[in-house]
């Protein structure tokens, strides 16, 4: 894959009829170098944000060594492209055929799981396996997040006692694990659900020897900027040393978004102007299904090579290239007034549920990736320290 300067040299050297996905390995190995020295425990890639095999390898480079898996398919994706990666089958409801699979052929033995049905089928499929660390899924609040993840899996907790003893009865190692829901804007939301597993431990008086927190860990996105992840670490290292468990009991966590959303960003052309509304060839059907369905706001940028600071910004909304009215993102997204059909726009952060959500659905969508040796838009990694928004205007210095 040929390298290029950065986005702006790719719009000028290419002039892509199509969207074109770019890729930063060096910012996705940054997250995970920072998750592997700074998260006090062991930090897990959630595949599902972006099972992209080159930014597997990527993470795998710069630490991550164990990698939340959440359906057979994921399993093997990650057994072929790491084989010495360690799995964690995540996925509280699974087919008895892929915890075989995942058992005796890929030497998963981790599993999660939130009901006795799940449990005896983990028992089932395993043959009564003596070597399982089986995570009981708990149920918290999303309160905290931009997306919720509550209402779908976890054991409520006056429900967890008989599920954590009968577990602790077949497991080698038992974990209680929980999600606080996606892009998660405190660290309270992580306090709040350790005091659930605090009160679930008591209630059942076992001994617990893995507590996972999860994903939910924040990227950064206009409007919505997170305090710094070392506030998060801290706040969970804190209420995990209160918890009432083994001195070698170990603290684990899932991050999806926050590991991947920096990786990639997306190069779009601009095919039609109508007010405020540009006609862009990706879009929900593409990598922003984020942007169409929750009206997340990604950062845009004009990529020109001119410095054009004298236009000043304002908001526009976006249309994808599919005959769908549904294919619409409000936004707004902020860009100079005068932007104009021809023109390339990359839109950032879509590294995480991008393009792991894209369709060719009436044949658009990115087919060629470059990637890029510039900054993205935004970061929660560069000199530790969340980044102000960039301006959306591309100064010439940046070529
Ligand atoms: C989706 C998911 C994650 C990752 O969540 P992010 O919000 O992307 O960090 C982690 N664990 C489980 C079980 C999940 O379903």
């Amino acid at each position: 894959m040929y390298k290029h300067h950065s986005a702006l040299g790719v719009a000028l050297s290419l002039k892509p009829a199509a969207p074109v996905t770019l890729i930063r390995p060096q910012a996705a190995a940054r997250a995970a170098r920072y998750f592997s020295q700074k998260f006090p425990g062991r930090s897990l890639y959630a595949v599902k944000a972006n099972p992209s095999p080159e930014l597997l390898k990527t993470l795998w480079s710069a630490g991550i060594t164990h990698y939340d898996v959440a359906s057979i398919v994921e399993v093997r994706l990650v057994a072929r492209t790491l084989p010495r990666a360690k799995l964690c089958f995540m996925h509280p409801v699974k087919a008895e055929e892929a915890i075989a699979e995942a058992y005796f052929t890929h030497g998963v033995r981790t599993f999660s799981l939130d009901t006795m049905e799940e449990l005896e089928k983990i028992v089932r499929a395993t043959k009564g396996a003596e070597d399982l660390e089986l995570c009981v899924r708990l149920r918290v609040s999303s309160e905290h997040s931009k997306l919720s993840l509550a209402a779908k899996f976890g054991v409520e907790l006056i429900e967890a006692k008989e599920l954590l003893q009968a577990t602790r009865q077949v497991a080698d190692a038992l974990g209680i694990c929980f999600h606080v829901g996606s892009q998660a804007m405190t660290p309270q939301a992580y306090t709040q659900a350790i005091e659930r597993v605090r009160a679930a431990i008591v209630d059942a008086s076992v001994t617990v020897d893995i507590v996972d927190v999860g994903g939910g860990f924040p990227s950064t996105y206009p409007g919505m900027e997170p305090p710094p992840l070392e506030a998060y670490f801290h706040a969970i290292h804190r209420a995990f040393e209160s918890l009432p468990i083994s001195y070698s009991a170990e603290l684990w966590c899932e991050p999806g978004r926050a590991l991947s959303a920096e990786y990639s960003s997306l190069v779009v052309r601009v095919e039609r102007r109508r007010g405020n509304e540009l006609y862009i060839n990706d879009g929900a059907y593409g990598a922003l299904f984020d942007a169409a369905h929750l009206g997340w706001r990604f950062p845009v940028q004009l990529l020109r090579p001119e410095a054009n600071d004298e236009q000043g910004l304002e908001a526009f909304s976006f249309y994808g290239p599919t005959c769908d009215d549904m294919d619409h993102m409000a936004g707004p997204f902020l860009l100079p007034s005068g932007v104009k059909v021809g023109d390339y726009i990359e839109i950032g952060m879509l590294g995480a549920y991008g393009s792991a959500m894209r369709t060719e659905f009436n044949g658009f969508g990115a087919e060629r990736v470059c990637e890029v040796a510039d900054e993205p838009m935004a970061s929660l990694y560069r000199d530790e320290a969340p980044l102000p928004q960039k301006s959306n205007v591309i100064q010439l210095s940046r070529r």
